[in-house]
């Protein structure tokens, strides 16, 4: 459906957007045309994609850019060292260009008398390497997903939403596509998009492969809501009716919680392949998400991504629609500031989190457990001793892609999970306080709700959000977030489990969550006994190799970083034998009832050292108890609310 190329600008944003118009004109004859736009995928299992662009351009200098701050990753992440076959040339003639010796991101050039467009050739020489974000491996043999920032340059000083871009995309024979992209028309291969901004153009990626299903969820309903899965192999798009029918009932949750929607229609874009990085990135009217190929088949990896789409999904709300003015840049090129991501992304991961459950994709059970292992992880982190939380989102863009030694230490990207134990203290204080007249939904309601309408952008600062709770609950809510975000407290805030009716408590029993968690990772996570994690397995581009057995994480202050473990050693043999998982949970256990010490074997780089743990206390898993003195508010936070229809009536069949 066609997006409204309309979109609401806060004057904040207005201005800056005013002061980019105001820059020097680099390009004379250009005005509105559109940019054209040529991208040859049909080479993406080759790992290149080709590309044409035709900018209007009147003679003089002009300067293209490269994206550089990619939406939704919050940092400079656009991957413009995989650039290549840069040419350039106007009136049939070649043009020579040069890099700023200062900007990597930006290209030179002069565009000589007589001419009225500069031609671009560029290719992307998609990576193989599956970590990170969209930066990371986007292409399998069988599967590719298009990032249209990664392909493209566009004339520097511009707002990017004053840009426009006619797209014509070309897939290997016999691929189908998915996009929230509007298409003018297609025939075989070659799909020609309608002219949109460069906003929307880059909010909007592609997924297409050989194997490929689309599973509407609302049939005949509008806005339409489906999911474009692209896998490698046949069988992996085999969704179970039941988890279909789960993610029809997300649709509706979502729609319940926030009593508006501002899109015209939204794509779930799902790759299923082991050789794409996994992660999820929001857009306004669809989501990249990419996980392992089984994912759908398999119970590990289906429970380990329960909240993916769920979380994506949140964000068309809370992200897109109602953005932190800090990262409502006017083009791609200005830094971002991200000190409102326990916002962004922390909102709506404790968003994503009671959708999961309020629709069936997480079962209350499997809900309890995570909230127990994401406040167990965060509590023992003795990082939070020395960096604030606040300090995780303002360094966010160095801290998604920051090794896992040393993690609790460092910290992370703690922003996500450790404001899902605020946001979800803020929902109880918010029922508490209303005697369940009110709760966190109202203020969904009111800060991402009505009107609906078109995709737009609506921004707000730290204040938007304290006013707007007050208007919900009157409460003392600046001073409540201020201490939680500046605290180097050394433990998480756990108000909202408690007064929620749960305790965190800990015990050899390890849930099947965390068991299908560990699994999916293929990591051993000890941190609660020996203060460890462990990788299992040895795996490159999703095939295992053989047993590994190095540190991830070693916790300072626990036994086994007592005893000279670090993070990158590998354990080589426990007690004696050769390691494996078993032999490490058996010896765990037995120490329980020895007065000798565990002896790990560790491999430091070449050199080997014995580490003797004095630790006797068996196995530790954290989990949640019920507190029979306090109501139980979070079952009742993670029930549904969407009014139930009756399937018949619904018209909605799923997976077929
Ligand atoms: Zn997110």
């Amino acid at each position: 459906m066609p997006r409204s190329p309309q979109r609401s600008l806060v004057p904040g944003l207005l201005l800056a957007s005013l002061a980019l118009a105001a820059a020097p004109p680099v390009l004379a004859a250009d005005a509105g045309a559109p940019i054209s736009l040529t991208v040859d995928a049909s080479d993406a299992p080759r790992k290149i994609l080709h590309a044409r662009m035709a900018i209007p351009a009147g003679p003089g200098a002009v300067t293209l850019v490269y994206p550089k701050w990619i939406p939704g990753e919050h940092g400079p992440t656009g991957p413009i060292a995989e650039l290549a076959g840069i040419k350039m040339t106007a009136a049939g003639r070649p043009v020579a260009w040069q890099r700023d010796p200062v900007d990597m991101y930006a290209l030179h050039a002069e565009v000589p008398a007589g001419a009225s467009s500069l031609d671009v050739a560029v290719d992307y020489l998609l990576p193989a390497v599956p970590e990170g974000f969209t930066s990371g491996a986007s292409a399998s043999a069988q599967l590719v997903v298009v990032s249209w920032n990664e392909i493209l340059l566009y004339p520097q000083g511009r707002p990017a939403d004053d840009v426009t871009f006619a797209a014509t995309l070309r897939l290997p024979p016999g691929w189908k596509y998915g996009t929230a992209l509007p298409v003018a028309r297609a025939s075989g291969e070659t799909i020609e998009f309608k002219p949109a901004s460069l906003v929307t153009l880059i909010d909007s990626p592609v997924i297409a492969g050989a194997h490929f299903r689309t599973l509407p969820l609302n049939p005949g309903k509008s806005p339409s809501h489906v999911i474009d899965m692209a896998a490698d192999s046949e069988a992996a798009l085999a969704i179970a009716p039941e988890h279909a029918a789960a993610y029809a009932r997300l649709v509706d949750e979502a729609y319940a919680l926030f009593g508006a929607r501002h899109y015209q229609g939204y794509h779930f874009l799902l790759a299923l392949s082991d050789h794409v990085a996994h992660f999820g990135l929001e857009h306004h009217e669809s989501s990249d998400n990419r996980v392992p190929e089984r994912t759908l088949l398999d119970d590990a990896p289906r429970r380990k991504h329960a909240d993916l789409l769920s979380h994506e999904f949140v964000h068309s709300w809370n992200g897109k629609y109602r953005r932190p003015a800090g990262l409502a840049t006017p083009d791609y090129q200005v830094p971002m500031k991200s000190d409102l991501l326990w916002v962004y992304e922390g909102l709506t991961q404790y968003l994503g989190y009671v959708l999961a459950a309020r629709s069936g994709l997480s079962t209350v059970e499997d809900s309890r457990a995570e909230l127990a292992r994401v406040a167990a992880y965060l509590d023992v982190r003795p990082g939070r001793t020395w960096r604030p939380l606040a300090d995780t989102a303002v360094a966010a863009q160095i801290l998604y892609d920051a090794p896992d030694a040393w993690a609790s230490w460092r910290r992370r990207v703690d922003f996500y999970d450790e404001s899902t134990l605020i946001w979800l203290e803020a929902d109880v204080i918010i029922r508490g306080q209303s005697n369940g007249r009110k709760s966190l939904d109202d203020f969904c309601r009111r800060f991402h709700g009505a009107p609906g309408g078109p995709a737009g952008v609506k921004t707000y600062t730290f204040d938007d959000v304290v006013r707007t709770l007050n208007e919900v609950e009157p409460y003392d809510w600046k001073t409540f977030f201020v201490t939680r975000l500046t605290s180097t407290a050394p433990h998480a805030p756990l108000g909202g489990i408690e007064n929620g009716g749960w305790r965190l408590a800990y015990g050899e029993a390890q849930s099947d969550h965390l068991k299908a968690i560990e699994q999916a990772d293929g990591e051993i996570d000890l941190t609660y006994s020996l203060g460890l994690t462990v990788k299992e397995k040895v795996s490159a581009l999703g095939l295992t190799l053989e047993e590994d057995g190095t540190l991830k994480d070693v916790l300072p202050g626990k036994p086994a970083a007592e005893a000279g473990a670090g993070p990158g050693m590998r354990i080589v043999a426990v007690n004696g034998r050769r390691w494996s998982k078993d032999v490490l949970h058996e010896a765990i256990a037995a120490a329980r009832t020895s007065s000798e010490p565990l002896e790990l074997i560790l491999e430091n780089s070449e050199f080997f050292k014995t580490c003797r743990i004095n630790y006797h206390e068996g196995e530790k898993y954290p989990r949640l108890e019920r507190d029979p003195s306090r109501p139980d508010l979070l079952t009742e936070i993670l029930k549904p609310i969407a009014p139930k229809v009756p399937a018949a009536a619904k018209g909605t069949k799923p997976a077929s």
